[in-house]
Order: structure tokens, then sequence, then C-alpha cells
């Protein structure tokens, strides 16, 4: 299973991005490019996003009233982003897309319940979405008040326990692997989720095993903006390009 640590998933040079050209030319400013239908192109779209997010170029597509208008009569969302609900992780802004572009579920820590799975299982079965993306982040505050938890013995009250509840395998994870750092906690957090997603919807793993969806996990970086790939199933297909020079933060 494709996580940190594991042989071939290892988080390491982040890909390189595609450059934002249609057939060769560049593409003016507030063209959106034509829909992804595969998951590498999915998740290349995404990648082109945020870079025009963190080096603040958006384009923000799709936006407009002419496209609002467009898309009232039907979705085609080219990705699931089942992403914490932390409010600085706003998918269509980290990512530079707009209106019908991204289906998106979030729970605080990208906890999965029923009813995420349901959520997922409808847009990449009924919508035909082709990526799913767990989407976590730095300094998550339920990694930490999980972590809180097992340090104290104490439980929180209410449903928040839940999601506490929901962490604690990822913490043993991390605990196995000799990991004490938050910030890497939060990337097993996020390969735990993929692995759980697959592993409890055999809808999903089933898309997958077709080749018809792929499902990737991001790390987001709050100060930096930028949202880099720790884990993928299947392990290869996503991935669209050349290997980076930059290192991983
Ligand atoms: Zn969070």
């Amino acid at each position: 299973m494709s996580r940190p640590g594991a042989p071939g998933t290892q988080p390491g040079p982040e890909r390189a991005l595609p450059a934002p050209t249609e057939g060769g030319a560049p593409v003016p400013v507030g063209t959106p490019p034509a829909a992804p239908t595969d998951p590498g192109q999915a998740l290349a779209e995404l990648q082109a996003g945020n870079r025009r997010f963190v080096t603040g170029a958006p384009r923000h597509p799709n936006q407009d009233a002419g496209h609002r208008a467009a898309v009232a009569d039907g979705q085609h969302p080219f990705a699931v982003i089942v992403g914490c609900s932390d409010s600085r992780l706003a998918a269509e802004i980290i990512f530079d897309r707009g209106l019908g572009d991204l289906f998106v579920v979030r729970t605080a820590g990208h906890t999965i319940g029923p009813e995420v799975l349901g959520s997922v299982e409808y847009a990449v079965t009924v919508l035909g979405t082709p990526l799913v993306v767990v989407l976590g982040h730095d300094s998550c505050g339920a990694v930490q008040a999980a972590r809180t938890a097992a340090a104290t013995g104490t439980r929180p009250v209410g449903h928040l326990c839940a999601v506490v509840d929901a962490v604690v395998p990822s913490l043993r994870r991390a605990a196995a692997e000799g990991v004490d750092d938050i910030d890497r906690i939060v990337d097993i957090h996020i390969a735990y989720t993929v692995e759980a997603m697959l592993g409890r919807s055999a809808v999903l793993a089933a898309e997958v095993a077709a080749g018809r969806c792929g499902v990737v996990g991001m790390s987001y970086r709050l100060a930096a903006g930028e949202a880099r790939t720790v884990a993928a199933e299947p392990a290869r297909a996503p991935a669209p390009a050349e290997p980076a020079s930059a290192a991983l933060a």
C-alpha cells in the first residue's frame, strides 16, 4: 500500500508540473483548460492550479457568470477532494479552480465515515470523476487533538471523540515507525486515509482496479500554499510528469 515509508512511494522530489499550454501555445489568462478525463490529467490539472496559487498568479477559471450558467444543468467535476475542514484549506482557492470543477467533502482531520464514503462513491460512479484526493495539512488541529488525547489519556467530550478515534490508528502507525514530528504524522495520516478509504469502499476499490479512477494523498503547507503528493493508488498511474529539482519541505 502506498504510504510514506513504503518502497517506491516514499515522499521524494515533487513531480514537475505541466506547463500551462494548450497544443503547445500559451493559454490566455482566464481561459479554463479542458476538463481532465483520466487520473493523471486530473492530478496534473490540480498541481498546475496549485502552482498558480503558490506563485501568486491565479487565473480563477470557471468563476464567471457564463460558466455559472453553463454548469447549472449538470456537473462533471474532475476531482473529488476529501479534505480537512480547516478554514485555511479551501480547495477551489488553493487549486485555483471554479464552479463545477471539484466535488468537495470536508471533515476535521479528513476522517471518513459512511457519509463521506457514500459521497465519494457518488462522485466516482455517478458523476464519473476520475480522481480522489485526500487533502491534509501541517499543524492539523484534529491530529494534534488526537495526540493530546493519547498523551493525557483523556477523551474529548461530545462527538469530537469520533474525530479523535479516527486519527488514533495513524498515531499508532507513526509510533511504530518511530515518527514523532507532528507534520510527518500528518503525512502518515493522509496516507492512512487513502488506504482506509480503499479498504472500506469496495465500490471505490473496484473503480481504481478497473483503471477508471485514481486516489492520491496530498499534504498542504499552510504558509507556503504548496500541496505535494505523499501517497497514490495505483502507485504510479496518477503521477503525471518528470521529477523536479525541488526537494520536499
Ligand atoms: Zn486539519
